[in-house]
């Protein structure tokens, strides 16, 4: 099939796939399942939806392989986030088609890689794709709430649908502009969330007397202080020392390396220091309900991202040191979630510099570490799955589509989707044989 009307079709895809509106709360992912069902079976795709409630239904297809050969699956979700149409310029569901550019909520994050997903799966069936391995093709509920409806739910109570040894999904492709050179970042890893609560205690007491009281709330300023201002001990990990070596064409001792990367950009600095470590942000805070009563009792929530590799109980210890002697707490460490990594000696690894090398003969691929977190961390830890994020994306300006994902006027070039078709229809014939 000419490359032009695979364009044309992944676009009227998008556009009908963002008109069905799935903000999640509350999802009803169903609907979109069902779009794509008619679309994948009107190429002669047989397709299963499972849900745990009716109203949020995953798709999930196949090809099957001739023998045993590696099994990828083509991965994304088709909930979004809210969208506020007065923020908007053109109506958040419209699916619009504007200069060249998909318009709508879920363009990039990431409606369109399902569509480019959906496409070049039923293309490689009009073609009589033949694999060794079976190519799978899924699209799942409720990724950016995470309350088990989606991929995670999948893993555990339908594994043989989902089970692949190679994934891609969302989390890199950008190409990135830097110090002179060209790249598409390949998200190969992920930074794990291990947010913590601070809890202080003290004495209540009218607030017009404060000395006959102990302010938790000031004891609790005097810690939050102190873990805003705490740095851990930097270490280099292998996407950092990719990036090293691609960007600048050596590796910095790690206590140099923040600097190092401010000097390619501001952007590539604040990146790779928080690729250093684990981050701390205190975000949330609770103390006294009345302005009159001081506090007994302040907690303070901390946003903290460990790297991959890192466990929780590794960071007690670093906390401990960073809140200090002489305040009285507790500390209690919340679920943590995500923080896996794949490995890069992979085929589907030189399936994406192929791609680069074949597409951007310019541009290198360069493995990275996102700080946050996708529903690839589920396959990783389910069945090893080398799992990358990666559609690659160069029409539009990685700091314009940075500031548009969750955000409004959310947009996607039509060359990107065509470019996204053709990229996973070359990796799905490069690693599945
Ligand atoms: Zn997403």
């Amino acid at each position: 099939m000419a490359a032009s009307s695979l364009r044309d079709e992944v676009t009227d895809l998008l556009s009908r796939l963002i008109r069905v509106d799935t903000t999640n709360p509350p999802g009803n992912e169903t609907a979109a399942a069902e779009l794509l069902r008619d679309y994948l079976e009107s190429s002669g795709v047989e397709c299963e939806l499972l849900a745990r409630v009716p109203e949020r239904a995953n798709l999930v297809a196949r090809i099957r392989g001739r023998g045993d050969g590696p099994t990828l699956l083509l991965l994304g979700h088709t909930d979004v986030v809210l969208a506020d149409p007065a923020e908007w310029s053109v109506p958040p569901f419209s699916g619009e088609v504007r200069d060249g550019e998909v318009w709508g909520r879920g363009a990039l994050d990431m409606k369109g890689q399902v569509a480019a997903n959906a496409v070049a799966f039923a293309s490689l069936v009009r073609d009589g794709f033949e694999p060794q391995g079976d190519l799978i093709f899924a699209a799942t509920a409720d990724e950016e709430v995470g309350d088990d409806f989606g991929l995670s739910w999948l893993c555990t109570e339908h594994p043989d649908a989902v089970r692949c040894d190679y994934a891609i999904n969302e989390g890199g492709g950008d190409r990135v502009e830097l110090g002179g050179g060209a790249y598409y970042f390949c998200g190969t890893a992920e930074k794990m969330t291990a947010p913590f609560r601070i809890r202080v205690h003290g004495r209540s007491g009218h607030a017009s007397m404060p000395g006959i009281a102990d302010n938790a709330l000031v004891h609790a300023a005097t810690l939050i202080e102190r873990i805003a201002a705490y740095v851990p001990e930097p270490q280099i990990q292998q996407e950092v020392e990719a990036f090293f070596r691609a960007v600048v064409g050596d590796v910095p001792a790690p206590r140099h390396a923040a600097a190092r990367a401010r000097e390619v950009s501001e952007l590539a600095g604040a990146l790779v220091e928080a690729l250093l470590a684990p981050t701390f942000a205190p975000t949330l805070i609770s103390a006294s309900r009345k302005r009159n009563v001081i506090p007994a009792l302040c907690e303070v929530e901390v946003d903290c991202r460990i790297l991959p590799g890192q466990s929780p109980a590794e960071l007690e210890p670093m906390v401990r040191a960073a809140l200090g002697d002489g305040i009285a707490y507790d500390l209690e460490f919340l679920e943590a979630q995500g923080g896996t990594r794949s490995a890069l000696d992979t085929p589907l690894w030189a399936a994406v510099e192929g791609f680069v090398a074949e597409t951007d003969p310019e541009a290198r691929a360069v493995p990275a570490c996102n700080t946050g977190f996708t529903d690839s961390h589920w396959l990783r830890e389910a069945f090893g799955t080398v799992a990358y994020g990666f559609f690659p994306a160069r029409a539009l300006p990685v700091e314009v589509a940075a500031t548009l994902i969750h955000s409004a006027d959310e947009r996607v070039p039509v060359a990107d989707l065509e470019l996204g078709v053709r990229w996973l229809r070359y990796a799905a014939r490069a690693v599945c044989g």
